[in-house]
């Protein structure tokens, strides 16, 4: 198989009006920054590349911001580069150190940069074919930085947009800034989702913040009545037996969806209808700490009737994440060695990804099904799964870890785990919030209004456009000369 191109990605276009309703006054800024959007982006093509169609929080996110941007009359268009696995393997690698994690061990020397330069070579002589010196172009995270040097030779402006990062970098993170430094550094602008993320080395002048967002509206998010979210959960293997034909959604587009596949799934049975349900919907990823998730709740969560649910995408199906597997594997043979009547509590399931917003439906399902949703992460860039939650105003119990301390504030929008290795802790908040319905509610509702205020995509198109705003009037003043 040939690779190293451009795969170029369906965007739907979406109508940003749909944030009317939920944002009262705020709203006159969305309509106010659409106008400056068409005006400011008239004639020039707004790329999003990045190295996966599916799987994982980066592609979440493109979808709907481009989706919004086009409905703005901006025509953003997003490409993922196509590679293979050896360059997936160097920039998991990557991916695993930059969050401070040794990740498989292996080296990031002279043979791995040649396969990670190799592999973008294509890539960056398409986007060379491509791009204008009038478009803006959004490299994301380090599989893609790379390319910033031979996009900026098209005279496009180019911004590297990092999604992940570390609050307290150690040598490992130190190191792997250094391999990719060089690459990002000449980009008109760096875009990081905390301040603690910044890298040492980057101009602080260029460096902009801006955290992730979710559309509120998506399959993923969208309001599921009480009878399709047991339908749902049914059809997909997870819960007891119904009618299947409530399993509906909306699509992006508006048309009308349902769950058909089931997800792979390892049970002894469905989750019983009244049973409480802790559930972490992941990638199959340690960092995520799936095998901790399943400990805590086997062996310190003294809540007899309650029910684990650990899902994630089907392993097979995100072409980037190569551990996925082995992961599985491992939280699966956990599984098997704990005692019968744990056992039957505990739930794997991975969820089909053959149609996106299917798979979407099925996580929108499951968080709207759990009483307490979990992420017990080791470390964490944002962390959408936890904003997802809180949309639904659902109590979410996660770790201390990067943009994770944004969302809660402990005891107010969720609960903290100071220490994401305290298994004990960990069992028994999960054991606390599960027994104090009002807790729980009083948390959930919280939870609901604290990301309507920061977290929807209106605000993250918002800060985009002041950035570009700003570096295409310079760009432009600069070039007209003194
Ligand atoms: N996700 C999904 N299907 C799955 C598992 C996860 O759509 O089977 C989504 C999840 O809902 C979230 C994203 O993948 O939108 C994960 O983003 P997050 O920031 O939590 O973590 P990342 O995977 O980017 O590290």
């Amino acid at each position: 198989m040939s690779v190293g191109g451009l795969i170029h990605l369906p965007v739907t276009t979406l109508s940003y009006q749909r944030f009317r309703p939920l944002m009262g006054e705020a709203y006159a800024e969305v309509e106010a920054a659409s106008a400056r959007a068409t005006e400011l982006f008239a004639g020039r093509v707004v790329w999003h590349v990045n190295s996966t169609a599916r799987g994982g929080g980066v592609a979440e996110l493109l979808q709907s911001l481009l989706g919004y941007s086009r409905g703005a009359g901006v025509d953003a268009r997003w490409a993922a580069v196509e590679a293979a696995s050896p360059f997936f393997e160097v920039t998991k690698r990557i991916h695993n150190r930059l969050h401070g994690s040794p990740g498989d061990g292996g080296e990031l020397g002279a043979p791995e940069r040649e396969i990670y330069e190799e592999t973008l070579r294509e890539s960056a002589r398409e986007l060379a074919r491509t791009v204008r010196p009038r478009d803006v172009v959004f490299c994301h995270d380090p599989q893609t930085a790379g390319l910033v040097p031979p996009v900026l030779e098209t005279g496009a402006t180019v911004v590297w947009r990092c999604h992940v990062g570390i609050d307290l970098p150690n040598e490992i993170a130190r190191d792997t800034w250094a391999f990719l430094r060089e690459y990002v550094k000449p980009a008109h602008a760096y875009v990081f989702s905390r301040r603690e993320y910044g890298w040492e080395g980057l101009p602080e002048n260029k460096t902009w913040i801006v955290p992730p967002s979710i559309d509120a509206f998506s399959p993923k998010n969208q309001e599921l009545a009480p009878k399709v979210i047991e339908a749902i959960i049914a059809r997909a293997g997870l819960g007891p037996s119904r009618d299947g034909a409530a399993a509906t959604f909306e699509r992006a587009d508006g048309s009308p969806g349902r769950v058909d596949r089931a997800a792979e799934v390892d049970q002894e049975a469905p989750i019983p209808a009244q049973a409480p349900l802790l559930a972490q919907v992941s990638r199959w990823d340690r960092l995520k700490d799936p095998c901790g998730v399943l400990r805590g709740f086997a062996e310190h969560c003294e809540s007899p009737d309650a029910h684990l649910l650990l899902a994630g995408p089907s392993v097979a199906a995100v072409s980037d994440d190569p551990e996925g597997a082995e992961v599985l594997e491992r939280v699966r043979e956990l599984r098997r060695g704990l005692e019968p009547d744990v056992r039957a509590r505990v739930h794997l399931a991975c969820l089909p990804m053959d149609d996106i917003q299917e798979n979407a439906a099925i996580v929108n399902a499951i968080q709207r099904r759990a009483q307490v949703v979990v992420q017990k992460s080791i470390a964490e860039g944002f962390g959408l799964t936890v904003a997802e939650a809180m949309w639904k105003a659902r109590p979410v119990i996660a770790s201390r870890a990067g943009g994770i301390q944004d969302q809660i504030v402990d005891g107010v929008t969720g609960v903290m785990l100071e220490d994401p290795l305290d298994l004990e802790g960990f069992g028994r908040a999960c054991e606390e919030l599960l027994g104090d319905r009002e807790r729980a509610d009083e948390i959930g509702a919280a939870a609901r209004a604290w990301v309507i205020e920061r977290f929807l995509g209106s605000r993250h198109l918002i800060q985009y456009l002041r950035l570009l705003d700003e570096l295409l009037s310079g760009r432009a003043s600069s070039r007209a000369g003194p």
